[in-house]
């Protein structure tokens, strides 16, 4: 449709209004039509080239005569791993911009969870010469929240500290109990680790779809590029935000916070 209309106004009473109303809608129209004609083109971006190796690699494989090796097997389905992880992000992350999600909130200890979360991610840590470990006070740090989805945001996070941080590191994850913050009080985790960091002036483009800091050195570690931005979606639909910190060659964290309701509110 065409989405070019715009009224001008010559009155100031209730006519007027309801023309600048009609305006206003329409410029937020076009607004979200732009943003979806960019997030399709970003997709077909993204799925070109994994499609294009599977392509070539079949096509070399039914040129030559012999039969495809084992090798050569274990590319195509790691591309084809990388398809399929790349639709379910964009899922999410599509039903999230939409405010579609349904969250299922109920209270949440965050260590009880944390301390799940760290133990299923320490092996693969381990396997890359990292230390972790977990530090929290004594007692429960109860939110309300979606567990599943909450949890999605921790190993996002920590699976990009593992992967942006050279053997020999470490990342240390910190649960804090009631941080004053605007006004509101909240719960904080914090995922540090000593790993590359990430350069001051790519920090505020950093939750954005598929931004990556350095492309070649981010697409051989696999990621999506998506899943920064899942996190910062998730959080905003818990009312919650996340905050990063970094120095290049020194480290990042990246702090959650997730607001907790005072007792006068329930
Ligand atoms: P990806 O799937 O590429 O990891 P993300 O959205 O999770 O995508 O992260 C976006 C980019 O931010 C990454 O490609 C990487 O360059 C940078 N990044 C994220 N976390 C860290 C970290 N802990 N240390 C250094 N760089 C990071």
């Amino acid at each position: 449709g065409n989405l070019d209309v715009n009224v001008p106004v010559q009155s100031k009473d209730e006519y007027g209004k309801v023309i600048r109303t009609f305006n206003d809608m329409t410029l937020r129209l076009r607004e979200a039509e732009d943003a979806r004609r960019h997030l399709v083109a970003d997709v077909a971006h993204e799925l070109r080239t994994p499609l294009s190796i599977i392509q070539l690699k079949l096509e070399n494989a039914q040129q030559s005569s012999q039969t495809a090796s084992p090798e050569m097997l274990l590319r195509l389905h790691d591309e084809v791993i990388r398809l399929s992880l790349l639709v379910d992000d964009l899922h999410v992350l599509s039903l999230a911009e939409a405010g579609r999600l349904s969250l299922d909130f109920k209270p949440l200890d965050l260590t009880a969870k944390l301390e799940q979360i760290v133990d299923d991610v320490k092996m693969e840590a381990e396997e890359n010469g990292l230390e972790i470990q977990l530090s929290s006070g004594t007692g429960p740090v109860t939110v309300i929240a979606d567990a599943r989805r909450i949890a999605q945001v921790f190993i996002n996070l920590l699976t990009n500290a593992i992967r942006y941080t050279p053997p020999g590191g470490r990342i240390s994850v910190v649960v804090e109990d009631k941080v004053a913050e605007r006004d509101q009080t909240y719960a904080c985790v914090s995922i540090i680790d000593t790993g590359v960091g990430i350069p001051e002036e790519e920090l505020p483009r950093l939750f954005d779809r598929f931004y990556r800091v350095e492309k070649a050195r981010s697409r051989h570690t696999g990621g999506t590029g998506l899943g920064l931005t899942i996190a910062h979606q998730l959080m905003k639909a818990h009312g919650g935000f996340i905050r990063v910190a970094s120095r290049l060659d020194q480290g990042s964290a990246f702090t959650v916070y997730l607001p907790v309701q005072s007792l006068d509110d329930k």
